[in-house]
């Protein structure tokens, strides 16, 4: 079976190819992911760089940096979230799972900033929770 995954911005300018092998599906509620999705929690497919490819429109790509390590690139044309980056783990790659197909067989596993979840969120898989980042 292919672990291949991809995904497109709403536009369909920039496509992505991912090999999800090993990669983790997490939710993040921190007031970053929740402010810049405009949603109540962002989920992410979290794999290593290597595993992740631009496979068209990189430059349509622009980005915006929340904080002075971490860094959001989304479509400049139609907005969509694309990828989420953090130096503090440069070899990982986070990818909303809103832009990737198909996504109904990417359910989450663990929560990180649990401690910022609106209270009304409740998940009906399995998951592990992280009052907030996942130490190393
Ligand atoms: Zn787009
Ligand atoms: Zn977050």
């Amino acid at each position: 079976m292919s672990n291949m995954l991809f995904g497109n911005c709403r536009c369909g300018r920039v496509r992505l190819e991912i090999d999800a092998e090993r990669a983790n599906i997490v939710n993040c509620h921190c007031g970053d992911c929740r402010q810049l999705s405009g949603s109540a929690f962002s989920t992410y497919l979290v794999v290593a760089a290597k595993n992740f490819r631009i496979a068209a429109g990189a430059d349509d790509l622009t980005s915006y940096r929340p904080s002075e390590k971490g860094m959001r690139g989304f479509c400049q044309h139609c907005g969509s979230p694309i990828l989420v980056q953090n130096q503090r783990y440069p070899n990982l790659r986070m990818i909303p799972l809103g832009v990737l197909h198909p996504d109904d067989e990417l359910v989450p596993k663990i929560n990180i900033f649990s401690d910022s979840r609106l209270s009304w969120v409740a998940f009906n898989c399995q998951t592990t929770d992280f009052a907030r980042e996942i130490e190393r």
